[in-house]
């Protein structure tokens, strides 16, 4: 018998130029109700929170304004209370704002709309939240945006690194199906095929068109932005994060827990990507030369990494998640210093 498949999309996603001034519109269109709640923190007010704000009040809704701190689980009691009356929250983010706002979205059973102000991981679209407690990051399941309004004027403002990361972010589904390919070939895992297929595709059209995206023009923006969003729809038809979160996620999460410094999401996931391709056997300078194209980190050095930070991250992933990647097949300590230094993420001493 099959089991029943329950997949939730956004039902409204809107990509361009000055598309912020549509927010009143959307929410609007899908009834959302005449009071919202929109949060920000300090820098997103500047970006674009100021700009929702009257945009909604001159559409005549009642809006109440949330600014989000330290971006942990105060914050998501503190949003789910304030959104309690009203119809919606619209998030204007940064990771930090948007997974809170998901968090408390879901628990207050109140959709969110997420408004990107930059492209820097999948968080923008996706069901999962993460949020960070004691130091440490958790994963909490919760639902997609019930729409997104992503603004590439306001989106090509924001610092060329973070859009870098977003492009890792995307490339790094590449190993995600990778791995979901051999849990299903050594664990007969479930796999689905066609979500694991537009992951890869979008990982591929973002390294074949990584000249264009290097650019970091509104053109290059909307490719990044339709990966990203992508990415969502491939996690909830999967009714997973199989198809873009494999070994390579799980190192980025191990750095975040002990780094003296972690590097943003997708330069480690992107690092990660390189070894866990090395890894698979398969063409991993190919997606090192298209991390580098678009300028994303390559070495540890460049995302501010020490080698034995690398190290110890590819040890510790396989303990973090029993999820099976190619970084659960027993690698010791010697294989991962030899992975890292053979692709050159490390510098080494034995090449
Ligand atoms: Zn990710």
């Amino acid at each position: 018998m099959k089991a029943v498949r329950s997949i939730t999309l956004p039902r409204r996603v809107l990509i361009g130029h000055d598309v912020l001034d549509e927010v009143g519109t959307v929410c609007g269109e899908l009834d959302l109700g005449g009071s919202l709640v929109v949060a920000y923190d300090k820098g997103t007010l500047k970006a674009a929170g100021a700009k929702v704000l009257d945009v909604l009040r001159n559409d005549g809704f009642t809006v109440t304004a949330f600014e989000v701190t330290e971006g942990g689980p105060p914050d998501v009691d503190a949003l789910q209370n304030t959104a309690r009356d009203h119809g919606a929250i619209v998030a204007v983010g940064g990771g930090r704002v948007i997974d809170v706002s998901k968090a408390a979205g879901f628990m207050a059973a109140i959709p969110f709309v997420s408004i990107p102000t930059a492209a820097s991981h999948d968080g923008i679209a996706s069901a999962q939240a993460s949020l960070i407690e004691e130091g440490q990051r958790h994963s909490i399941a919760a639902v997609p945006p019930v729409a997104i309004v992503a603004d590439t004027a306001v989106i090509a403002k924001a610092p060329p690194r973070l859009y870098r990361a977003g492009c890792g972010d995307i490339i790094s589904n590449f190993t995600a199906v990778l791995d979901w390919q051999l849990a299903r070939r050594l664990h007969n895992e479930y796999y689905g095929e066609y979500a694991a297929n537009l992951a890869l595709m979008s990982a591929t059209m973002l390294m074949e068109n990584a000249d264009i995206v290097a650019t970091t023009n509104e053109e290059g923006l909307s490719i990044v932005l339709e990966a990203l969003i992508s990415n969502s729809v491939a996690m909830s038809i999967s009714g997973s994060s199989r198809p873009c979160s494999g070994g390579e996620h799980l190192f980025s999460h191990a750095l975040d827990s002990f780094a003296k410094r972690p590097a943003l999401h997708g330069e480690q996931v992107a690092l990660g990507t390189i070894i866990c391709t090395y890894l698979h056997g398969e063409d991993w300078e190919t997606v090192r030369d298209a991390l580098a194209c678009i300028g994303a980190p390559v070495t540890a050095k460049e995302a501010g990494l020490t080698d034995k930070e690398i190290v110890k991250a590819l040890l510790m992933a396989p303990k973090l998640r029993k999820r099976f990647t190619i970084l659960h097949t027993g690698i010791t300590e010697k294989a991962a210093r030899r992975a890292a230094e053979a692709t050159g993420v490390i510098a080494g001493g034995g090449r």
